[in-house]
């Protein structure tokens, strides 16, 4: 068996018996987030993964960049990858709003109504860290903050807080003078192309405690939210989210994947499947990057100059799942609510969902948070009419995480395919132009 076979092999039965043990042996007990199979799964898996994403974006990315080294070449690249990520987001957030309005899965009868709208609501005000971070989420606030993230003044400041656009842009702007600098700058393009085969190496064998850490974050997440979940009065929005997750990620991404990139769509998801799984297993594409990006390039044969430029770029800022999945959650929690949208606030869910996805960093329950920016833009919109109270997104809060796994794993899947069709611009050349 070959070794990707083999470990994707081991990642489907970790995710099986996970959860199986968290249905049968753990749901039901009070798990909280200090759980041991949510601390061991960390330990195992999300703190080593996450331990390689910085210095991984500051190498991939220098080392992509010096072997582009032409920066009109480059310019062709970023500005197709900028194109690319927002026409697929915007794609993603057009099917989730559409799918939303025509089933409506909010309106419910009315004392199932109110009893929902309750228990989220106390469950809001239970969970004094959700409003503090939402308290601080405006649409100014949060354009400044990217903004201020793009040009930062300490770049040590910025690997110490993991906030990789920082680093990113710093990277490029060093991978492009390296490149320029012919042969004074040879031995630095030879350091980070060798420190980045290192992490590779690195990545490699981390890998392989993908099963375990799997296992153990779906046996937690099973325990705590249970299967039963799925369905009663939030079934039909959890239902409505998973289509349009599956509309995006099985027929619209693989057609553009075919019309684009030239090659054929599920063989190549098949390729990708060890990160696809570590995605759903650990809710965070920034905790998988490491893992897309040996993926990637290792067995789904993206180039090393389109994947290590689109991938770490992708990880923070492309997000068909969570654009998606907020246009579905804040329509279905304003038909909950009893309030009906018109065409021109469905336009503005669709404009301002796929911003806080930019925003949304990529982090377990990131699209949660940044949600508020929709729902605000949205009650801005409606005048003296009632408004929807932000306590609302408590509702929403105890499925979160499953939708959460399911939607990042379509962000990490839309990154990818984006490297592969970039691949066309900048396939792999062997050598960096010397002056
Ligand atoms: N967990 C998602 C990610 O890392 C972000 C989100 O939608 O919450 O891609």
């Amino acid at each position: 068996m070959k070794p990707a076979t083999l470990l994707t092999t081991l990642i489907v039965t970790g995710m099986v018996l996970g959860a199986i043990v968290g249905q049968f042996a753990l749901h039901g007990s009070e798990i909280g987030g200090d759980h041991w199979t949510k601390v061991a799964g960390d330990l195992v898996l999300i703190r080593p993964l996450k331990l390689l994403v910085i210095p991984l974006v500051l190498f991939s990315v220098v080392a992509g960049i010096t072997r582009i080294g032409d920066p009109r070449k480059l310019g062709r690249l970023g500005g197709a990858t900028l194109v690319y990520y927002f026409a697929t987001m915007l794609i993603a957030v057009t099917i989730g709003t559409a799918l939303v309005t025509f089933f409506d899965p909010g309106s419910l009868p009315p004392d199932v109504q109110a009893s929902v709208r309750a228990g989220g609501e106390s469950a809001f005000a239970a969970d004094a860290s959700l409003s503090a971070k939402v308290d601080a989420k405006t649409m100014g606030g949060t354009w400044t903050n990217i903004l201020y993230q793009l040009i930062p003044t300490n770049i040590v400041s910025e690997m110490s807080a993991g906030r990789p656009l920082g680093i990113i842009v710093f990277a490029i702007g060093l991978g492009l003078a390296l490149a320029a600098g012919g042969e004074r700058t040879r031995a630095a393009r030879e350091f980070f192309d060798a420190g980045f085969e290192g992490l590779m190496t690195l990545i490699q064998w981390v890998v392989w405690l993908t099963p375990i850490g799997v296992f153990l974050l779906v046996a937690w997440t099973v325990g705590r939210i249970g299967l039963e979940n799925v369905t009663g009065p939030l079934g039909g929005y959890m239902g409505t989210v998973l289509l349009g997750l599956l509309i995006h990620g099985a027929i619209v991404l693989p057609l553009i994947l075919r019309l684009f990139g030239r090659v054929r769509p599920f063989q190549f998801m098949g390729k990708m499947k060890p990160a696809l799984l570590t995605a759903f297993g650990t809710d965070s594409s920034s905790a998988t990057l490491p893992v897309t990006i040996e993926t990637a390039i290792d067995e789904g044969e993206c180039s090393e100059q389109a994947g290590n430029f689109v991938l770490p770029l992708g990880a923070t800022i492309n997000m068909d799942g969570t654009a998606l999945y907020e246009a579905v959650a804040v329509v279905f929690l304003f038909q909950l609510y009893g309030i009906e949208l018109e065409f021109g606030q469905l336009i503005l869910v669709v404009v301002t969902a796929t911003l806080a996805a930019v925003g949304a960093a990529g982090i377990p329950s990131a699209g949660l948070v940044t949600m508020v920016i929709v729902i605000a833009a949205v009650n801005g919109s409606l005048g003296d009419a009632p408004t929807l109270p932000v306590a609302a997104i408590g509702v929403i809060l105890g499925v979160d995480r499953i939708l959460d796994m399911c939607r990042t794993t379509v962000n990490v899947w839309g990154d990818a395919v984006g490297a592969r069709i970039m691949t066309r611009i900048t396939p792999d050349t062997p050598a960096t132009p010397e002056a």
